[in-house]
């Protein structure tokens, strides 16, 4: 049977030679040695000034909206992973959506001011399938309205834009280390920002709003990532160049299968190292889409429709009309993409979806 995606574990002696560290401490959660070793390691390989490991990739988002103070109205798009728009509505806020760019399948930034209204207090804004937003250009209209700007940037380990992390960009960003991201701790994330002051209150809201043992500094939730989970992010680091070459040799594969087809692939943003974490295609339609995925489940081959349904359709929320997100959720697949996934069943993949055009 082969997956969308094989979630890539580490030899378990090395997860636990990792684990013995906390044994010997006997500390196994509150910021000890292993989430730090993990965030200083992190730091350095993603070339950023500033990570707080978190315990998913959702709680960053809800901290941020909190720390920044929003209310009102936060633009974001409907092509995306509920969290995107739950973390909204949950922080009591509401979600207006912007439509997507139809190839770059992140928010068009052409189409954001018209959503601005007076309520409007930020843009959240998903790189998704890891690749960048018009980081400029929404900085620049969020300059201009005074808006905040969050990034849910759960799926960008490792992914660069103009030579620096994309995670350097907007006010706060989102990871997540879930066992089906890219890089895992199990479950797991990270939440990035440049600004000090920032960090600082990111850093109470992630901790109840502790300041010691026996001070409130303020409201405060607990989103911290325990030693347990920074072991596995450890075991699984040093792994990472050889995940990411493997995956590259299969989006190659993929790419060269699908050039000049009626199947059209994910257009990534130039000046962008992406980090091949999810291989989307977008079908001709739906019938055809559902004919693929049929003929692939006949060889025990299971994609999956990444994202669908649009978030326009979730019961809590009072939705604008985003067409273009509409037709895409309706054809679009992520095809099965792992380290360990043969090269031979990838070129049966693209035989099965060839036939079926
Ligand atoms: C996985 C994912 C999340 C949630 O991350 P968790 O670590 O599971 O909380 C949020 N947004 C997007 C786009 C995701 O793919």
């Amino acid at each position: 049977m082969t997956n969308v995606t094989k979630t890539f574990l580490p030899p378990q002696e090395e997860y636990q030679a990792i684990l013995k560290g906390a044994w010997d401490a006997g500390w196994i959660t509150n910021r000890g040695v292993l989430v730090k070793e993990l965030e200083a390691s992190l730091k350095v390989r993603l070339g950023v000034d500033q990570i707080l490991a978190t315990t998913n990739g959702t709680l960053p988002m809800q901290i941020a909206i909190k720390a920044l103070g929003l209310s009102g109205e936060i633009i974001t798009t409907p092509f995306s992973y509920v969290a995107t728009t739950s973390c909204i509505v949950w922080e009591g806020c509401s979600p207006v959506f912007v439509d997507i760019h139809p190839e770059f399948l992140t928010i068009d930034e052409t189409k954001i001011e018209a959503a601005i209204t007076p309520k409007t207090s930020a843009i959240l804004a998903t790189h998704v399938f890891g690749n960048p937003c018009a980081v400029e250009a929404i900085e620049a209209i969020a300059q201009k309205h005074n808006l905040k700007v969050i990034y849910d940037a759960a799926h960008c380990f490792g992914v660069t834009y103009k030579g620096q992390s994309v995670f350097n960009y907007g006010d706060v960003s989102s990871c997540s280390f879930h066992a089906t991201k890219l890089f895992h701790t199990g479950e797991g994330g990270a939440l990035f920002t440049k600004s000090e002051a920032l960090y600082e209150r990111l850093f109470f809201y992630h901790n109840f709003g502790c300041e010691g043992p026996e001070k409130f500094q303020g409201l405060g939730i607990n989103a911290k990532m325990s030693e347990l989970q920074a072991a596995m992010g450890l075991a699984v680091l040093p792994y990472m160049d050889q995940i990411l070459k493997s995956r590259q040799e299969i989006c190659s594969i993929y790419d060269q299968a699908f050039a000049n087809s009626t199947v059209a692939v994910l257009k990534i943003r130039e000046n962008t190292e992406w980090n091949c974490c999810y291989y989307p295609i977008i079908l001709a339609s739906e019938t055809q889409l559902l004919g693929v995925i049929s003929k692939l489940n006949e060889a025990e081959i299971y994609p999956r429709r990444y994202f669908y349904p649009s978030l326009e359709d979730l019961p809590y929320v009072n939705s604008n009309k985003c067409p273009i997100t509409r037709d895409i959720a309706s054809r679009v697949i992520c095809l099965p993409l792992y380290d360990s996934l043969a090269l031979s069943k990838v070129q049966e993949i693209t035989e099965i979806i060839k036939k079926e055009l």
